[in-house]
C-alpha cells in the first residue's frame, strides 16, 4: 500500500476550510492507504502561542479528528513534538534549502505582514513541512490548495537529495479536493478562511453553535448584483456555493439552477441547515471523545511509537549518506 501523509496546526480551533480542504479527505483515504495523520505543535509555534491554549488546541485536533472519523486502528494519529525526528530531519533539510526559495512563499509573505515579530521558524516552515513528508516516503499529501507551493518545496528538496547521494526519498504529489480546495473568508472572498484570522466573523469553526453558524452565513458578504451565477467575479457568493457543493455533494451548476430565481436570502438559508446537517454527527461526537482524557493519550502514545519507528529508518539512511557517524 502506498503511504499518505498529512497533519493540521493546533494553532486555534478548525475552520470549515480546514474540514473541507483537508480533515474531509483524510477519512476517504484510509481504507486504500497506509495513512499518518499528525497534529503538527511544532509548526503551529512558529507564530506566538500561548502554552495553555495550545495544549487545549492540541487535544482539541485529536478529539476532532477521530470525531471526525479518523480510526486510530487503520491509520497512525500522532503530535509532531513527540516525534523527534522530524526536527532532525527539518535540519538536514534546512543546509539544502535556498534562501531565496523560502523567501517567495506566499504562506511566509502574507504571515510576515500579519505578524509584527517576524521570526526565523516562519520562514522555515516549508522545511519542516518537507521532513514531515519525506520521513515517512509518503506518495500523496491531502491539503488544500494554499499548500501547494510548499509541496512543490517538498518535492525539490527529495529530488536534489536524490541526485546528491543516492535513492533515499519518495517523491510526493498533492491531493486537492475537486471543489473547496480553497475556501474563502466570509469576509474578504480575496483572501483564504483560516483559523488564526482576528476576525471571528471571517470563519466558521467546526465547534461553533449552531446558531453562530447559520449568523456567520446570512453576514457573508456576497453583492449588489442579484444575480446568481458562480463565477470569479462573485467572490463572495462564489465561494458560499462551493460550500454547499461540499457539504450537499450538489455539483455547483445544480447548485445555480435551484437558486437562480429564488435570490440570496433563502440560499444563504439553506446553506446554513446544509452546513449544520452537514457538521451535526461530528459535534455531537466531539464532546464525548474530547472528555476521555486516556482514550485520547492511548491514541497518541501509540502512534507516536508507531510513527518513530518509521521515522527513524528514514532518519538512519539519511545520517549515513551525509556521512555522520552511525553512534
Ligand atoms: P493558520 O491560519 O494558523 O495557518 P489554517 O486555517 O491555514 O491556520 P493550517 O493548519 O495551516 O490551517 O492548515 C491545515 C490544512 O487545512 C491544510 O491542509 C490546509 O491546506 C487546509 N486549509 C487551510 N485553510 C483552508 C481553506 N481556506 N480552504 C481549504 N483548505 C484549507
Ligand atoms: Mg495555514
Amino acid at each position: 500500500k502506498k503511504i499518505v501523509y498529512s497533519g493540521i496546526q493546533p494553532s486555534g480551533s478548525l475552520t470549515i476550510g480546514n474540514y473541507i480542504g483537508a480533515l474531509k479527505n483524510f477519512i476517504a483515504l484510509q481504507d486504500e492507504y497506509n495513512c499518518l495523520y499528525c497534529i503538527v505543535d511544532m509548526h503551529a509555534i512558529t507564530v506566538a502561542q500561548e502554552p495553555k491554549e495550545l495544549r487545549e488546541n492540541t487535544l482539541d485536533v485529536l478529539a476532532l479528528y477521530l470525531a471526525a472519523g479518523l480510526d486510530p486502528k487503520k491509520s497512525i494519529i500522532y503530535i509532531q513534538s513527540h516525534v523527534p525526528a522530524h526536527a532532525e530531519l527539518g535540519w538536514v533539510l534546512n543546509t539544502m534549502t535556498g534562501l531565496g526559495q523560502l523567501q517567495r512563499m506566499t504562506q511566509f509573505k502574507d504571515k510576515a505582514k500579519k505578524y509584527t515579530d517576524v521570526q526565523a521558524g516562519l520562514l522555515n516552515y516549508p522545511v519542516l513541512m518537507a521532513a514531515d513528508i519525506l520521513l515517512y516516503q509518503a506518495s500523496y499529501v491531502p491539503v488544500g490548495e494554499d499548500q501547494r507551493q510548499h509541496i512543490e518545496i517538498t518535492r525539490d528538496l527529495a529530488q536534489r537529495f536524490n541526485s546528491r547521494y543516492s535513492e533515499t526519498f519518495t517523491i510526493p504529489e498533492i491531493l486537492t479536493p475537486k471543489v473547496g480546495a480553497r475556501i474563502m473568508s466570509l469576509k474578504d472572498p480575496s483572501s483564504k478562511m483560516s483559523k488564526s484570522d482576528s476576525n471571528k466573523d471571517a470563519f466558521i469553526l467546526i465547534l461553533d453553535s449552531e446558531e453562530d453558524t447559520r449568523k456567520k452565513i446570512k453576514r457573508a458578504v456576497t453583492d449588489s448584483s442579484g444575480e446568481f451565477r458562480y463565477s470569479d467575479e462573485q467572490a463572495g457568493l462564489k465561494n458560499l456555493i462551493n460550500i454547499h457543493a461540499s457539504f450537499s455533494g450538489m455539483s455547483p451548476e445544480e447548485i445555480v439552477k435551484k437558486y437562480e430565481n429564488i435570490g440570496y436570502r433563502e440560499f444563504k438559508e439553506d446553506l446554513g441547515e446544509v452546513v449544520v446537517e452537514g457538521l451535526r454527527p461530528l459535534r455531537e461526537r466531539f464532546k464525548e471523545i474530547r472528555d476521555d482524557k486516556a482514550y485520547l493519550e492511548s491514541v497518541y502514545k501509540e502512534g507516536a511509537e508507531k510513527a518513530s519507528y518509521l521515522a527513524n529508518k528514514t532518519l538512519r539512511k539519511v545520517y549515513k549518506k551525509v556521512g555522520f557517524i552511525p553512534k
